[in-house]
C-alpha cells in the first residue's frame, strides 16, 4: 500500500532538494488569512474587491475579477470574447495545456502558432503569415491567447495591428508575467488587448494557494466576467429583463459556473501584492547572476526582447547538446539525483494524446518541438538563497562539462 506520508530518509533528502519554484508567504499574509478567518465573511466579502482593486491599481487596468484559478479565468474570458461553438482560437504550443483547453471548453476549435526561436514567445512572423494564409481559407480566428511565456511580454503591439486589421480578439495569458511590464507598461493593463489573465498558483509570482484574474478595460466584458464567475446570475436591475421583484430578487440570464475565490484567497493575494516588487526584483537579481555564472556552459541563456521586462518566472536554458557528451534526459535525470528540481517547461501542447486525437502530429510546429529537446528551466524564486543558486550552478557544472 503507498505510504500516507513520506519516510524519514526521504524528508531529509528534500531538505537539500532545491526546487524549480515555490511560495513565500510572511508572517504578514498569515496575519492577513487570520484576520479573514475571524471574520464575517470568509467569501464572497470584502478582501476579493481589496484584491482586485489592488492588481487593477498597479496594472493600470480599469477592471479586474479574481476567480478560483487561472484556468477559470481563461474560460470565462473566451465565453466574455464571444467564442462559441465552431469558432476558432489560436494559441502558442509552448504552454500549460490550460491555455488552449480553456477554448476547447467553449465547443471551439484550437491551431497552434510556432514560436519564435528567441523568446519562445508565439512569433509574429508566424502569426502574419498564418492570418494571411487563414483569410484566403476563410478560417481566421476569433480569438488569439498570446502567452507571455516565462514573464516575457509577447510583442503586444504587432500583434494588436494584426487584430485590428484580421478582425480577432486578444486575451493575453500572462499567468506567468504580473509584475513585469512591457514598453514600461505594466503587463495586465491591456493596452494592447481586451482581457489579460493572471495565475496565482503557488509556483507563480505571487498565490493564493489556487486562484486567478481577468483584467480589462471594457464595461462590457467586465459585466459579463462577473456574471459567468457566478451562475450567470445578476443582482443589478439595470441589467434585468424587466422589472425586478424586489431586493430579494436576482436573474439569471446566461449559463455560467461557480468560480469564485474565498475571501481567505484573497486577503493572502492582496497581502502578496504589497511584496509584489520585492519578489520581482529578487527574481531580476538571481536572473542577472545566473546570467553571470553560466555564461561560460555549453548553454543557450535567456534573450530578452529590448521592449520587455521579464517578471522572471522562469529561468530557462538551452543545452547545446552538440556540445555536451550526454542526452537531454541523462542530463534531467542527473541534475535530480543531485536534488537539484529542474523541470521542462513546457511539453508542445499540440502533441498531448489528447491534441492527437484533434489530428494534430509531430512535425505540425518545428520550432517549438526542436525547443522541447533543448529547454531546461532552472529553479529561481524568491526564497532562492545565493548559495543554492551557486549549488545550482556548480552541479550543473559538473554535469555538462
Ligand atoms: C499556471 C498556468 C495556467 C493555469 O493556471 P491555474 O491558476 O493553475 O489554473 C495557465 N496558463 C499558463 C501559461 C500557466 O502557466
Amino acid at each position: 500500500m503507498a505510504k500516507r506520508f513520506p519516510t524519514t530518509r526521504y524528508v531529509e533528502a528534500m531538505n537539500d532538494y532545491i526546487p524549480y519554484g515555490r511560495q513565500d508567504i510572511s508572517q504578514e499574509d498569515i496575519n492577513a488569512v487570520i484576520e479573514v478567518l475571524r471574520s464575517d465573511w470568509i467569501t464572497q466579502g470584502p478582501a476579493i474587491e481589496r484584491f482586485e482593486q489592488a492588481v487593477a491599481n498597479y496594472c493600470g487596468a480599469k477592471y479586474a475579477v479574481a476567480v478560483s484559478s487561472a484556468t477559470a479565468a481563461l474560460h470565462i474570458a473566451c465565453l466574455a470574447a464571444g467564442l462559441g461553438q465552431g469558432d476558432i482560437f489560436w494559441t502558442s504550443p509552448n504552454t500549460f495545456v490550460a491555455s488552449a483547453n480553456c477554448g476547447l471548453y467553449c465547443g471551439a476549435k484550437v491551431d497552434f502558432v510556432d514560436i519564435d526561436p528567441n523568446t519562445y514567445n508565439l512569433s509574429v512572423d508566424e502569426l502574419e503569415r498564418k492570418l494571411t494564409w487563414a483569410e484566403k481559407q476563410d478560417c481566421l480566428p476569433e480569438v488569439l491567447i498570446p502567452v507571455h511565456f516565462a514573464g516575457q511580454s509577447c510583442e503586444m503591439e504587432q500583434i494588436a495591428a494584426l487584430s485590428q486589421r484580421y478582425g480577432f480578439k486578444i486575451i493575453e495569458d500572462a499567468s506567468h508575467a504580473i509584475g513585469g511590464s512591457y514598453q514600461k507598461q505594466p503587463i495586465g493593463s491591456c493596452q494592447f488587448s481586451d482581457m489579460a489573465v493572471f495565475s496565482f498558483h503557488p509556483v507563480k509570482i505571487i498565490t493564493t494557494g489556487e486562484g486567478g484574474m481577468v483584467l480589462t478595460n471594457q464595461e462590457e466584458l467586465y459585466q459579463r466576467l462577473i456574471r459567468l464567475r457566478s451562475h450567470g446570475i445578476t443582482r443589478n436591475s439595470d441589467l434585468m429583463q424587466g422589472e425586478s421583484h424586489g431586493s430579494w430578487y436576482y436573474q439569471q440570464l446566461e449559463l455560467g459556473f461557480n468560480y469564485r475565490i474565498t475571501d481567505i484567497q484573497a486577503a493572502l493575494g492582496a497581502s502578496q501584492m504589497q511584496r509584489l516588487d520585492e519578489f520581482v526584483e529578487r527574481r531580476w537579481f538571481l536572473a542577472n547572476r545566473y546570467n553571470q555564472l553560466l555564461q561560460d556552459l555549453p548553454l543557450i541563456l535567456p534573450w530578452q526582447h529590448p521592449n520587455t521586462d521579464s517578471s522572471w518566472h522562469l529561468y530557462v536554458v538551452r543545452l547545446k547538446l552538440d556540445k555536451i557528451d550526454k542526452t537531454y534526459g541523462q542530463i534531467f535525470e542527473e541534475l535530480h539525483n543531485a536534488g537539484i528540481g529542474v523541470n521542462l517547461h513546457y511539453i508542445p501542447v499540440h502533441t498531448q494524446p489528447y491534441y492527437q486525437q484533434l489530428n494534430f502530429k509531430w512535425g505540425d510546429f518545428p520550432k517549438v518541438e526542436k525547443y522541447y529537446q533543448e529547454g531546461i528551466s532552472l529553479p529561481l524564486y524568491y526564497g532562492l538563497t545565493q548559495e543554492n543558486q551557486e549549488r545550482v550552478v556548480k552541479t550543473l557544472q559538473e554535469i555538462v562539462l
